[in-house]
């Protein structure tokens, strides 16, 4: 199933999936650290965060009762920006302090801030479905206190936080093109798809389109990232799939569980690392995020 992926050259012809972690309940969040040359990532049931260090090939706690959190992404300055369902916030880990980033919109409580990535402008742009204040093995449960689900996009220069998109049922993984004119978002609801808009003067969003569904079968599409051939990797029920800018599919990653997140990383960024469920998993790209 990995053969249209080597056959289009992104993955090297002996690739194959290994297992490298195992013994999470609902593995989420990959990021690679450089600093630490590991791969932090939530296993939000569990309510910790785990970093993988390929060197020694072990699995670590390296946080506990961290209010659920979820994904997350690297600050221009090398801090962790990371979603905590239970605190329903964005916050910011510097070497394990922990500090509110945004928790509100508009005077009221955020929902449950799923992921996240940083623009080249410095602002924080983020997805608040509902799935920590809904699911209790996930954060606490709690009301939709504006009533929706958005993106949003906060900036640190200002403190202010704006709605971006509004029209997304369930918002979940998100992702900038290369040059920043387009944002990715998946849509984890039934509606299994990933919509994409134009980012107009690095603030709004407009133009929204359906950029590709996900067969019933696949599942839903959870987190997203996109390569240096602005390929977009998508998770799914059954694996990753990578689409063409176009919106076509390319190829498939089979994994052999349900799939939450992917990243990029190791040593030279050209690792795929995939959160699924129980475990967490590593095949070696032609590409790097
Ligand atoms: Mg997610």
């Amino acid at each position: 199933m990995t053969t249209a992926l080597i056959r289009a050259g992104i993955l090297p012809s002996d690739a194959s999936l290994e297992r490298v972690h195992t013994g999470s309940i609902w593995a989420e969040g990959p990021l690679w650290i450089p600093d630490r040359g590991r791969l932090r990532f939530s296993d939000i049931p569990n309510d910790c965060i785990r970093e993988y260090d390929p060197v020694g090939g072990e699995t670590s706690v390296y946080a506990q009762g961290v209010e659920f959190t979820n994904g997350r992404t690297r600050d221009r300055d090398g801090s962790v920006l990371q979603c905590s369902h239970g605190r329903r916030r964005v916050e910011r880990d510097r070497d394990g302090i922990v500090e509110n980033v945004v928790d509100s919109y508009a005077g009221v409580r955020l929902n449950s801030p799923n992921d996240i990535v940083v623009a080249g402008d410095g602002s924080i742009w983020f997805t608040d479905p509902a799935y920590g204040i809904t699911q209790p093995r996930e954060g606490h449960p709690g009301e939709r206190e504006y009533g929706d689900h958005f993106v949003f996009r906060h900036d640190p220069a200002t403190g202010r936080t704006s709605p971006v998109i509004t029209d997304i049922e369930q918002p979940n993984g998100l992702a900038f093109s290369r040059d920043g004119s387009l944002l990715y978002v998946a849509d984890s609801s039934e509606r299994r798809d990933i919509r994409v808009y134009d980012v107009q003067e690095g603030a709004r969003c407009k133009n929204g389109r359906l950029f590709a569904v996900l067969d019933a079968a696949d599942g839903i599409p959870d987190g997203i990232r996109v390569d240096e051939e602005d390929r977009i990797w998508s998770s799914s029920g059954t694996g990753v799939i990578v689409f063409a800018p176009d919106g076509t599919e390319i190829g498939r990653i089979p994994v052999p569980e349900i799939t939450a997140n992917l990243c990029f990383g190791g040593p030279d960024g050209r690792d795929l690392y995939i959160t699924a469920t129980t475990s967490l998993y590593r095949i070696r790209t032609r590409t790097h995020g």
